[in-house]
């Protein structure tokens, strides 16, 4: 097939995306990467850069590969709106591209309304998310490492659906070891807007247990405000005052995809078709990674959006030669997460689609979860980040 795709979002769904349509096609298809940071920084490992084992130099990455090895075009540029009609995007620069299909993987956004207390950027200078990686991620370590010995690290999650179901227990996990090694007499304090553990409870419950005395884990703690300047978490019943105070807010799909007239299920993720990944009321504009919406069980993870840049790759290649997409995807996940900064604990799952039910649906009897935190799990937890950025970038 021929054509001109334009990949908006240079992450684990874009770019891996942008270099398999060029490889699937044979290099036939022009494709166009926009990405507005100058490098790529990986969420994924970015939790022990926090935790003091890890440096943000080790989760950062050029896209120069994209180019040399498989001739796409990066610009650095930011999208600012879109013309599906007419088949037409705008960028901060001014310039406008065509395109024949449009891939959209623009992650998320922080939905900072929603946290009276943090709609001021003054205010998110000090209390941050650090939930998507870069300056922030360095920003938060720098917080731990001044922090005093005996003071307070508070995370606050959110109500799920959103990034990472595992990553804020990872968080917990490798502050709360870095504590307990340089700082003692300090605490680690999870605020849990969810009920319960969204992701390995067992596995985590059992690694909190380990940090018991250091790690305290409160469920049904929903954040109602902040309070910067004291840096307190406001909850419905209780006030938590803390000496670093992490709040991951609430999120929806990335503002490109949210603000562009795509449809959107719950005014937060963009409704999908599942064979394609093209928006359901937009046609030619494909939607993928933590953006949409997501089918039952599906995590929203680097290894997911992944998965599905390549359903998507081989589903655009069909369309641009006049045929339909493969009617039977099947997509896989496993995320590892560390307990502490050796030891780490995966899920796996495995994913097809239901012609029925028009979705995706988790396979019984596939996948699985690890017996007990393990070092051997650690090798391949590095090994995995390793293969998958290769997989996106070299
Ligand atoms: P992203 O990877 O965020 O990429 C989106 C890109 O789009 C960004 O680079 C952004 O700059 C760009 N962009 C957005 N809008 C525009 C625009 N208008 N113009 C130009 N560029 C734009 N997942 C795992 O699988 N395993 C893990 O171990 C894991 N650990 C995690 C730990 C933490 C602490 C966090 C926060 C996340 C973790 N994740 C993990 C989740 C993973 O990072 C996300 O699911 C993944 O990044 C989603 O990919 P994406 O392509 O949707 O978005």
């Amino acid at each position: 097939p021929r054509g001109h795709v334009v990949v908006v979002g240079g992450g684990f769904g874009g770019a891996t995306v942008a270099k398999y349509l060029r490889m699937w096609s044979q290099l036939g298809v022009d494709v166009t990467l926009v990405e507005r940071n100058p490098q790529f920084i990986s969420c994924p490992i970015s939790n022990l850069v926090i935790g003091g084992d890890k440096t943000i130099a080790d989760i950062t990455m050029g896209y120069e590969g994209l180019t040399r090895n498989w001739g796409v075009r990066v610009l650095q540029d930011t999208v600012t709106s879109i013309d599906a009609g007419a088949r037409k995007l705008t960028l901060a620069s001014g310039a406008v591209l065509s395109y024949d299909r449009l891939v959209l993987s623009p992650g998320i956004e922080f939905l900072f309304d929603e946290v009276p207390g943090l709609e001021s950027e003054a205010a998110r200078t000090s209390i941050l998310h650090a939930w998507k990686a870069g300056p922030q991620t360095v920003a938060l370590r720098k917080q731990l490492e001044d922090m005093r010995d005996g003071g307070v690290y508070a995370l606050t999650i959110p109500r799920a659906p959103y990034r990472c179901p595992p990553g804020p227990y990872e968080r917990a996990c490798l502050v709360a070891n870095y504590l307990q090694k340089a700082k003692p007499k300090s605490k680690v304090l999870v605020l849990d807007a969810n009920e319960e553990i969204t992701s390995k409870k067992a596995l985590f419950t059992q690694a909190f247990e380990r940090y018991k005395g250091i790690l305290e884990y409160r469920p049904g703690s929903e954040l109602r405000e902040v309070d910067a300047a004291s840096r307190t978490a406001i909850l419905e019943f209780d006030k938590v005052r803390a000496d670093v105070l992490n709040v991951v807010p609430p999120q929806r799909a990335g503002d490109i995809a949210a603000k562009s007239g795509l449809k959107l299920i719950n005014k937060r993720w963009v409704d999908i078709d599942w064979l394609s990944f093209e928006s359901v009321n937009t046609p030619g504009v494909h939607v993928i990674g933590d953006a949409i919406f997501p089918a039952p069980t599906m995590p929203k993870s680097g290894h997911m959006a992944n998965q599905h840049a390549k359903v998507t790759a081989a589903a655009i290649l069909n369309l641009l030669a006049g045929e339909a997409p493969n009617p039977n995807p099947v997509v896989m996940n496993t995320c590892y997460s560390f307990v502490d900064v050796k030891n780490v604990i995966h899920v796996a799952s495995v994913h097809q689609y239901d012609a029925a039910k028009k979705t995706v649906l988790p396979v019984s009897g596939a996948g699985g979860v690890s017996a007990a935190a393990n070092e051997m799990e650690g090798r391949y937890a590095l090994s995995w980040a390793r293969n998958i950025w290769a997989d996106m970038l070299v």
